[in-house]
This record gives structure tokens, sequence and C-alpha cells, in this order.
């Protein structure tokens, strides 16, 4: 399938409100045009110079979406480009920095707390009562660049669904904890990235507002 049909096999499948990031990462160029001719902007990237590098060379209005671990010796990188969203924000401390690095290079950053609820050692991330317990009001309202829009989040890699839909459910079950707790009032606190590939119809049952599909749509990576 063409990566133009497979954007819009995949943007009618999902329910109104809920956005089709595009994992164009270990994709070359051309591959992003092509979407971006079929009508997708929002397109995530995994790493810093990867990012910076395809920014300039793709039209202004797409929105880029940082979804890899950030190293905090990469976040002045990152800052070069207009980011829309960081939705791997794995710290207090890289939230601090990315607000601080922002700030310093005049942008305003959204930002997505990741949590860890899969079973894989390996993943970065906050676990649900972590994430609860270290964001405070005061993190909150210390923010002057970056806004706090949600929460990113990955399911075990099995073929066990029960087990994959309960952790797209620990996931919305965080975000309406913080919903109701430190974020209450704060509208713009909405998003919850999960979904991939293999497992986004899943995540749409839990809630999901924001997948991120890149084998679907662009095929295979080359590592
Ligand atoms: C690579 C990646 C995706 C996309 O995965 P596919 O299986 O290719 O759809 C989604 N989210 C994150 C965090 C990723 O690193």
């Amino acid at each position: 399938m063409s990566i133009s049909s497979a954007i819009k096999r995949i943007s009618d499948s999902l329910p109104d409100g809920v956005e089709l990031v595009a994992v164009s990462k270990f994709h070359p160029l051309e591959a992003l045009r092509e979407a971006y001719a079929a009508g997708q902007r929002a397109f995530g990237e995994s790493r810093v110079q990867e990012l910076t590098a395809k920014a300039p060379q793709m039209p202004a209005d797409v929105r880029w979406h940082f979804i890899g671990h950030l190293q905090s010796n990469k976040v002045r990188q990152l800052m070069t480009v207009d980011v829309d969203t960081v939705q791997s924000v794995d710290s207090i401390k890289l939230l601090r920095l990315l607000d601080a690095e922002a700030a310093r290079a005049g942008r305003k950053v959204n930002a997505l707390m990741q949590l860890h609820v899969a079973r894989e050692e390996t993943k970065f991330g906050f676990t649900p009562d972590e994430l609860i317990a270290e964001l405070t009001p005061e993190v909150v309202d210390s923010l002057q660049a970056v806004t706090i829009t949600g929460v990113m989040g990955m399911a075990s890699n099995t073929d066990d669904e029960t087990r994959v839909e309960a952790d797209f459910g620990a996931i919305a079950d965080t975000h309406r904890r913080l919903a109701q707790g430190v974020m209450a009032g704060r509208d713009y606190f909405r998003q919850i990235s999960m979904g991939m590939s293999h497992d986004y119809h899943l995540a749409l049952r839990h809630g999901a507002t924001m997948v991120r599909v890149g084998t679907d749509i662009f095929g295979e990576r080359e590592y």
C-alpha cells in the first residue's frame, strides 16, 4: 500500500478528535513529503539529530513530535527546531531543563509525561504512582515555556491482548487521576498518546486521543 493510501485508511478509521502522529523515524525525506502531500501534518521522530536535520527541509506547518528518549545534553539542540510536542518527558529534571531551554530559545513547547506501565524492564518513564507523587503543583506552576498537555505511554510488547489492554487502561487511569488532581481546571491537559501500528486499535478502546503510527504508514524501518 502506498504511503498516501495508508494515511487515508488510518485517518478514516480514527474517531473524531483523535490525532494521528506519523512516526517517520529512519525514513527518508521523500517518504515524509509523500505523507505531507496526503495531508499529514504531525510527524514523530525519535532522535534529535534526525529531527533537526529533517525539520528545515519540510514545510513550516509540520508539527514535530519528539518521541524518543531525550538526553539532557541534547535538549538545547532540540530547541533549535520549532518542536510542537516532546512526548517523552521521563523525569522532573528533564521537564525543568526543557522548560529552561525552551525559554532560552524563545519557544513554547507542549510536553507529555511518559509513563512506564509495560512489563519490559528497559523502557523509560514514570510509574503511575511516581508521576502522581512527583508532578506537584509547585512543579506545574513553575513552568514558563512548557505546557503539560497530557501523558504518553507504550503497552507491553506481547500478543496477549488482555495485558496490552490492561496497560492502556493504566495509562488512561493515570491521566484521569492527574486531571482530577494536580491538573484539575487545566483544560489543555487532555492528551493520551498511546497506541502504535500493532496495537492502536486497542488503545482507542481506552481513550487514546493521539496514536503514533510508523510501520503501518511507511513500511518497515531499516536500522
Ligand atoms: C517507533 C515508535 C512508534 C511507532 O511504532 P510502529 O510500530 O512503527 O508504529 C511509536 N511510538 C514510539 C515511542 C516509537 O518509538
